[in-house]
């Protein structure tokens, strides 16, 4: 799917777009008509009247007429949640149906997976109030193809775009599978490949679940042949693609903090009051000495017994640890290159705070700032999100 903006003049919102908007959601729509996006957008930019949306979507590319910091006209509810408050996608072809349209409904939702991941609604949010149609905020029977074709499929799309983009085990599962007794031989495997198909059965003739793009440690609980069960409950795995690690199965194989070690005096620029928080501080002091590190915590590191705090990787900018690679020196980076998202991230380069969900995952660049636009930061096409420079590796 081909991503483009044609945007509406700003010497127009005072018609389409009036009001600053933080989106807390997504609204669907059908057109109802058999026009391209380009079209569509182009139409509806150029007239006067009190209609918009911010995407609309056909069978080659999501096309964007308005930024999210805007609202728009769409949702039929007034001064509502719809329509000032979630994003409004248009789905093309709705009028005529058929394949064009069945492709626009499969952009529509990557697209809207996409947003969801950028501003960290998880697959849970589907069908809420936060990610629903144009019906569910007015009542309008709207998006009319979509809804006679069935919703619950759509949502199956959009669940299952998310589950490939965000890389996790988030897959639908058609039928509500119990948790499965574990059979006493489960055990730990990593993942060795880029991407690895969840099957809903041992065998590549059973449908995909989803997939796997993290080279994550994930444990098995049954084991068939080559292939594997995920604990999960989300289905089987090839275990050709996966080594296995460790002994028996733990609840999880936290990640040991590289690069700090207890003993070693640091200079930061933040600091937290505990592991978990995420509120960063300015800290009264600016250096201190870590004197205990806990695995797996937002901030593992204890600044002198707690007398300073708790600070991350994003806290510290100087030590005397081994050389420690310079977070200030990004390496040139360009389109097509694969890159991953620090877990140390804090902000996207456009303000929003970036959900720990999508952390520590690889992702494709897809336009390096330069100019006006985001000249410290690169666009990830899977999260069609900014993010600085020195937030990936
Ligand atoms: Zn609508």
């Amino acid at each position: 799917m081909e991503i483009v903006k044609m945007l509406c003049p700003s010497s127009k919102y005072w018609c389409k777009a009036p009001y600053e908007m933080n989106p807390q959601g997504i609204t669907i729509h059908n057109t109802a008509n058999d026009a391209s996006a380009k079209n569509e957008v182009s139409y509806m930019i150029t007239n006067n009247n009190k209609v918009s949306y911010h995407w609309a979507v056909d069978d080659v590319r999501a096309v964007q007429a308005i930024e999210h910091n805007r609202n728009a006209w769409h949702a039929g509810d007034g001064g509502g949640f719809g329509n000032r408050q979630t994003i409004g996608i248009e789905i093309c072809y709705s009028k005529s149906g058929g394949a064009r349209f069945e492709a626009a409904e499969r952009n529509a939702a990557e697209l809207t997976a996409r947003i969801m991941l950028q501003y960290g609604w998880g697959v849970d949010t589907i069908g809420t109030k936060v990610v629903n149609t144009h019906q569910s905020r007015s009542g309008k029977y709207c998006p009319h193809r979509t809804l006679d074709m069935g919703l619950e499929r759509f949502w199956n799309i959009v669940r299952q775009k998310y589950a490939e983009l965000s890389g996790t085990s988030v897959a639908p599962i058609p039928t509500p599978a119990p948790a499965p007794a574990v059979n006493g031989d489960s055990y730990l495997v990593q993942i060795t490949t880029r991407a690895l198909n969840i099957r809903s059965g041992a065998g590549t003739g059973n449908a995909i679940t989803g997939c796997i793009r993290d080279r994550g440690v994930y444990t098995i609980v049954e084991t068939q042949g080559n292939w594997g069960r995920l604990k999960s409950g989300t289905g089987w795995i090839c275990l050709d693609f996966t080594k296995r690690v460790g002994g028996s199965s733990t609840p999880s194989a936290p990640t040991q903090p590289k690069g700090h070690y207890v003993g070693e005096n640091v200079s930061i620029n933040g600091v937290f009051t505990s592991s978990m928080s995420t509120k960063k501080l300015n800290p009264a002091v600016k250096s201190g000495t870590i004197t205990k590190i806990v695995n797996g915590a937002n901030n593992p590191y204890l600044l002198n017994n707690g007398n300073i705090g708790w600070v991350n990787d994003s806290c510290i900018v100087g030590g005397n640890s081994a050389p420690t690679p310079q977070p200030s020196a990004p390496a040139g980076f360009s389109k097509g290159q694969r890159v991953t998202l620090k877990t140390s991230a804090g902000r996207y380069c456009t303000g929003q705070t970036i959900p720990s969900s999508i952390k520590g995952k690889s992702y494709t660049i897809m336009q390096v700032g330069s100019g006006n636009t985001h000249p410290d930061g690169i666009l990830l096409k899977e999260i069609m999100s900014w993010v600085y420079k020195k937030d990936v590796q």
